[in-house]
């Protein structure tokens, strides 16, 4: 593991506590990928765990978080979850023993746990479930599901990125217990899609919703999506009710969404959108970065700024009284500059307006 990391479980260490790193660093390392998100779980308490590193903040479930370098870790004391309500245990204890702390996790690659030496502890036997590629829940399917149905989601993320195959009897569980993620919130969901359609094997992962039935249950619609690296891009090919999206990133999916359905890429539209919203949707029609920068410098103007003529100038230029017609008149021009038919010059703008 990394020395940053070495080092804060020594830190927890040598205030007489155990601590592991858990979940997905241990699992990705375990697979030779790289994350920089790190989970540690211990025994120590979160009173223990903010006196040893000077620090405040916990979270909901008493987690303690700290950001080291590029690691974000989070610590969390080994837990029993008593009851859960909705999802959220509204009833844990904390205890002493690491395997009764790993036994609540979701899957068996999720609950093996490194030392302070690299050495692996696994007594649920992820590792063989990590070899063998698969996703296998902890304890009985369908009881872990309705407990927290985001597990389903996860189970799908997982088997997406990773490329695993999902073990039988939590397939049919997750099969069965669908309708549940009705009650996830709609933040969650949006979390765990977004993983499933970055990755290379988003069609796996969007194919294993529909046979679930979680495109019905959840509300969400899409044929044939196509990769593009951009996640705006992946959403803009799925039609989604209520997703909490910033405006800015509604914005982006409404306007790539309509190229896309525009179908081809003219000077007009990379005019009208922008270079970033039009890359993006020609990655999904097939058409390079490179053909849409080359049309964008070709591009006579870039905004309605650089026409020549200003809404001043064309009340001069033909002497009319009606202010509200410059408007309809500089779209006309700026339309026929875009496509080529005007020049965007003072001489060329005068004719064309005298003329017309
Ligand atoms: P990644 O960080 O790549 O998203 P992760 O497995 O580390 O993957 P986290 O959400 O960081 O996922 O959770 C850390 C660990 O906490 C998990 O590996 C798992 O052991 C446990 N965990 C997380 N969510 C759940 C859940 N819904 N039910 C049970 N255990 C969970
Ligand atoms: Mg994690």
């Amino acid at each position: 593991m990394d020395k940053i990391i070495k080092k804060v479980i020594q830190q927890i260490q040598d205030a007489g506590f155990k601590a592991y790193v858990v979940g997905g660093y241990t699992r990705d390392s375990l697979l030779g990928r790289i994350t920089f998100d790190v989970d540690i779980c211990t025994n120590a308490l979160p009173k223990d765990i903010h006196a040893i590193f000077n620090i405040s903040n916990s979270n909901n479930y008493g987690g303690s978080n700290l950001k080291i370098g590029k690691f974000n870790i989070d610590i969390t004391t080994f837990r029993k979850e008593l009851k859960y309500v909705g999802r959220k245990p509204v009833l844990m204890e904390y205890i002493d023993d690491l395997k009764m702390d790993l036994i609540r996790r979701d899957f068996t690659i999720n609950a093996i746990v490194m030392d302070e030496n690299d050495a692996f502890i696994d007594p649920l036997n992820g590792i063989s479930d990590l070899e063998k590629r698969i996703i296998k829940i902890i304890g009985n399917p369908e009881e872990r599901l309705k407990e927290d149905p985001l597990r389903i989601l996860r189970a799908i993320r997982f088997a997406t990125v990773l490329d695993f195959e999902i073990e039988d009897s939590l397939y049919r569980a997750m099969k069965a217990c669908a309708g549940y993620t009705a009650t996830l919130s709609k933040m969650r969901i949006k979390q765990e899609m977004s993983k499933i359609l970055l990755s290379k094997n988003f069609k796996n992962g969007l194919k294993m919703m529909k046979e679930l039935g979680l495109d019905q249950v959840l509300g969400i619609t899409y044929e044939d999506v196509i990769f593009t690296n951009d996640l705006q891009g992946m959403w803009a090919q799925v039609k989604i009710c209520d997703i909490p999206f910033t405006n800015t990133e509604k914005s982006n999916i409404i306007k790539i969404a309509e190229v896309v359905q525009l179908g081809e890429i003219s000077m007009a539209t990379v005019y009208k959108y922008g270079l970033y919203v039009t890359t993006t949707a020609g990655s999904i029609l097939g058409v390079s970065a490179n053909t849409i920068n080359k049309m964008y410098k070709e591009l006579p103007i870039k905004e309605r700024k650089d026409i020549v003529v200003s809404g001043k100038d064309i009340i001069e230029i033909l002497a009319i009284e009606d202010k509200r017609s410059v408007r309809f008149i500089l779209d006309d021009i700026e339309e026929k500059i875009v496509n080529g038919i005007l020049e965007n010059s003072r001489v060329a703008i005068e004719n064309y307006l005298k003329n017309k």
